[in-house]
């Protein structure tokens, strides 16, 4: 029989109603049999999240400042959800300890993971499920990484020993057995983590919208949504902005095949985005599956006659971008010329020096640097065996009047990135929308 592991958000578990709600997906189920939980999170849009008020009392309190007030509102936040939901469960005594804890010099890491601990003993407690702390079974190595060996057999053994449990997300133990937790929204990773140690068939995240859209919904009003995608083309997509999920979330179930289904809390029914190591061409009939973009984009381009007949030239320069420690994003060229795509940012300080250098070692026509350029990735399986995508993608920028700058085709022929100036960004984000979707 399946196991299911259940990860819900902050936002679907910030008050009472949420917690309700959760129950009832939980046990809609029995094959729903592991649940991680992250710390309370917004329940409007000016709310606090509960993790943000932790990190603040930790803030103050190395300040040695009164932690009172914001700490008041952080059990407020618990104690509400507790009374509503008629639990005989008081949190006091941990809130105490806690309290002294961050007074007396806790740090960040430490404070911040008990936004999930807190959460975990009430949805323990609500669902009538055994309590795992992650502290004891999620291990962290001296370099900050996960010690998946140890964790997964630890973890695995825990998760054996109890037919239902909440094992709090976000966080875990150093070697010396101290608090370390994720980078934010890393209780994404902790449910991928369970996923992999349980042997899960599927690992549901439930969050507060309905999987991804194809486009981000802020640059095209009401995005289709994406039914199937695969782990390859949420990996380009995610890099290029679209974010639902934690990226380092992929990597433990990736490994093990394991899909991800990510669901919406307030709409339980809808199908949401269900992503596999690999997908059948013929489920998908859409051509692409996304489109995503980001600015903030350099060319540095490089023009030498000849070029293409000079051994080393290539290495050469990016043996000066190595030197500067920067890395390249992309490298499109032709006979005469190289690019490469940089992050603006990461040229901060370095461009002479970058410049002084790439004319030194290479001796070149011309170099320039090129900034306010914006990249945008058509992603989809469906590319590979449909013949005129490239040329349905360019000419729908050119009607849209837009110039690009730059083009560069993966091999895996699962993506098309264009980079055009960030002016004309969003007109061609939705003229290829418009091409391929309405
Ligand atoms: N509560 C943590 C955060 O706000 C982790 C999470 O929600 O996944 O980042």
């Amino acid at each position: 029989m399946g196991l299911k592991v259940l990860k819900f958000g902050g936002s679907s578990l910030a008050d009472a109603a949420h917690f309700r709600i959760v129950a009832d997906i939980v046990r809609a189920e029995k094959e729903r049999r592991f649940v991680v939980p992250s710390a309370p999170g917004k329940r409007f849009k000016e709310d606090e999240k509960v993790t943000d008020l932790l990190y603040a009392c930790q803030a103050l309190a190395a300040e040695g400042k009164d932690i009172d007030d914001i700490f008041g509102r952080i059990c407020r936040r618990y104690n509400d959800i507790i009374e509503e939901l008629g639990l005989d469960l008081s949190l006091e005594d941990e809130f105490s300890v806690i309290r002294e804890k961050i007074l007396g010099g806790a740090g960040k890491d430490y404070a911040a993971s008990r936004g999930e601990y807190l959460n975990g003993l009430i949805l323990s407690a609500y669902l009538g499920f055994d309590f795992i702390d992650a502290q004891k079974v999620v291990f962290f190595k001296e370099d900050g990484t996960l010690d998946s060996e140890r964790t997964y057999v630890v973890l695995g053994a825990a998760l054996e020993n109890h037919p239902h449990a909440v094992v709090p997300g976000f966080y875990g133990a150093m070697p010396d057995g101290s608090i370390r937790t994720f980078s934010r929204g890393g209780s994404d990773i902790t449910g991928a983590i369970v996923a992999r140690a349980a042997g899960a068939d599927i690992y549901e995240n439930w969050t507060d919208v309905s999987g991804f859209m194809m486009a981000d919904p802020r640059i095209i009003e009401n995005p289709k949504s994406i039914d199937v995608i695969t782990y390859k083309e949420l990996r380009e997509l995610s890099y290029m902005g679209a974010t639902v999920l934690h990226e380092d979330a992929i990597f433990p179930v990736r490994a093990a095949g394991i899909p991800i289904n990510i669901k919406n809390t307030n709409d339980p029914s809808a199908k949401g985005t269900l992503i596999v190591p690999t997908a059948n061409d013929s489920e998908t009939d859409s051509i692409i599956t996304g489109i995503a973009g980001k600015v903030g984009f350099s060319i540095i381009s490089i023009e030498k006659d000849m070029m293409n007949a000079e051994l080393g030239f290539g290495r050469r320069v990016l043996e000066v971008l190595e030197v500067n420690k920067i890395s390249f994003e992309h490298l499109p060229s032709s006979i005469d010329t190289m690019c490469v795509i940089v992050k603006t940012d990461e040229l901060e300080g370095k461009r002479e020096k970058i410049l002084d250098a790439i004319f030194r070692l290479t001796d070149p026509d011309a170099v320039v640097i090129h900034d306010g350029i914006a990249l945008l990735a058509v992603v989809g399986r469906g590319m590979v065996h449909s013949m005129g995508t490239a040329a349905r993608v360019f000419t729908s920028l050119a009607k849209a009047s837009v110039n690009i700058r730059m083009i560069d085709q993966g091999s895996s022929e699962l993506n098309i990135i264009v980079g055009v100036e960030e002016s004309d960004y969003v007109p061609a984000l939705r003229a290829i929308y418009n091409e391929f979707v309405q």
